[in-house]
């Protein structure tokens, strides 16, 4: 393929990245957006392969056949509530890919280059390393995180912000080093560095706390863009600048977002919590005080018969019970009946930005009765009943009325301004942020125990003596 035609076939994928994300920003269009990033990269794998700069096929198709197909075989068999780790997982291979690439591109060096581009690419070298590693090591402790082979409670060292300055301090010393050293030398304190910003990564992770882990994946999504784009310059590949910017900046622009939505400051939670209320206690109390009241199904039932409005708050455990198409069954049977029915939506509900919105429409729930908080929030006091399906967290009192919460300050579903609250889960054990939740003890709170996804199919079975099949 000529150079002129990798071009254009270049320009073609950008845009098509630009409509994906144009695309993913809505419910209604995220499909059309998902085809749109599908076309763009096959166009972009394409045209690489058939690049000028491209031999040795036979090795491209060993490493591009086994690699296609343990992609395919993780992303068809991963359940919905493992997406998280999955995600994060894929982050890393970005950071680790972008260190590689500095490393082979620092020991087989482009000869054309001489004077400020060569101490330009040396540059970029050390700076795309940096990322790279320093990506890898976030995202994989992230993972840890969020498969809970690690808990979620944050590590805060003694004068641990100190030991981050610290390691950026060698950083840049290893950097002038770097720069300064001719031929091959510089490749120790290359190494030094990566060794070191692969620390810096994993402990600015390990020191964020559970509740604030939505952000440190948006982050790390966006490391992860600005890693390709910094591989991009390495290998003077405008596509993968081009592609790595876009999921930078946009992963930059939703951890803003997050921040926002969490009343969190972006900059503490990048710096690793630099700046928090160091007197908040940490999270660990897993049972609630106070009295707890369980109800059953047929009071669930009754209080559902004479309620007027309804607004049904999903959360993580929804998505583990997959009661989503349950819920929408019930939706449309209250709805039938003339019973007014919404959902509310935390901006941090589930393990994913949107996971909620995803599962709902995909049980097909009516796109304009799903809200976000804001828009729901004031609704509550004239509710007669919120179901809380599986959502723990971001319904937590404590945010707003315990100022030494881990949560403290993080807007919620005020669901407890309702008439009556109906909590469903399994147990009073608390939810990722490992915090107690006093929702449970309050008098006009009801706890079903038990799975989610039964128990609202029980609901059904109760409500509708004529039941209709439930697609699962
Ligand atoms: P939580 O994680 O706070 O709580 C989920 C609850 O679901 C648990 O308390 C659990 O209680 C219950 N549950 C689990 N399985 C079932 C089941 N089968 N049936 C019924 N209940 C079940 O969920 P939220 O959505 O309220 O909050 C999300 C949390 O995750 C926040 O802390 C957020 O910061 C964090 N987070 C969010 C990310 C995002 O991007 N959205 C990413 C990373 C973290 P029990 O065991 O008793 O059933």
């Amino acid at each position: 393929m000529s150079n002129n035609l990798q071009i254009v076939a270049y320009i073609i994928a950008s845009a098509l990245f630009i409509l994906s994300l144009g695309g993913l920003s809505n419910q209604e269009t995220a499909r059309k957006g998902n085809l749109y990033g599908m076309a763009g990269m096959l166009i972009a794998l394409t045209a690489t392969l058939l690049g000028q700069g491209v031999s040795h096929y036979s090795l491209l198709v060993g490493v591009l056949l086994p690699g296609g197909m343990i992609g395919a075989i993780v992303a068809s068999r991963v359940v919905m509530t493992a997406m998280p780790q999955l995600v994060a997982i894929l982050h890393s291979f970005v950071g680790v890919a972008a260190v590689l690439v500095g490393i082979a591109n620092y020991l087989q060096p482009n000869s054309t280059l001489v004077g400020a581009e060569a101490t330009i690419h040396q540059l970029e070298i050390f700076i795309g390393s940096f990322i790279g590693a320093v990506t890898f090591t976030g995202s994989v402790v992230a993972f840890a995180k969020l498969q809970e082979l690690i808990g979620s409670r944050p590590l805060l060292l003694p004068a641990r912000h100190w030991l981050n300055l610290a390691l950026l301090g060698i950083t840049v010393g290893l950097g002038v080093q770097f720069m300064t050293t001719p031929l091959i030398a510089g490749l120790t304190p290359l190494l030094i560095m990566i060794a070191i910003a692969c620390l810096l990564g994993a402990h600015l992770v390990l020191a964020i706390g559970g509740a604030d882990m939505p952000v440190v994946i948006s982050m790390l999504n966006s490391y992860s863009g600005w890693a390709a784009a910094a591989a991009g310059f390495m290998l003077s590949n405008d596509l993968l600048i081009i592609t790595g910017a876009l999921v930078g900046s946009s992963g930059a622009i939703l951890s803003y977002i997050m921040c926002k939505a969490m009343n969190r400051s972006f900059l503490s939670v990048i710096l690793g919590g630099f700046g928090s209320n160091s007197n908040q206690s940490l999270p660990g109390v897993d049972q609630p005080q106070g009295r707890v009241t369980a109800t059953t199904i047929e009071d669930t039932v009754k209080l559902m018969q004479t309620a007027g409005r309804i607004i049904i708050v999903p959360g993580y455990g929804m998505a583990v019970a997959q009661a989503q198409h349950a819920l929408a069954a019930l939706t449309k049977l209250l709805r039938d009946r003339g019973i007014q029915v919404r959902y509310g939506i935390h901006p941090v509900a589930g393990r994913l930005p949107g996971h909620m919105n995803v599962l709902l429409a995909e049980a097909n729930v009516p796109y304009d009765i799903v809200l976000e908080m804001d828009e729901i929030n004031s609704d509550f006091p004239q509710t007669d009943l919120v179901l809380v399906i599986g959502a723990n967290d971001t319904v937590n009192p404590s945010a707003i009325e315990d100022p030494n919460s881990p949560i403290a300050g993080m807007p919620v579903l005020e669901v407890w301004q309702a008439k009556t609250i109906v909590v469903l889960k399994r147990s009073l054990a608390s939810g990722y942020a490992g915090v107690e939740n006093p929702l449970f003890t309050k008098d006009n709170t009801r706890m079903l125990f038990g799975d989610a996804k039964s128990n609202v199919e029980l609901i059904l079975t109760q409500l509708n003596p004529h039941p209709v099949a439930v697609l699962t």
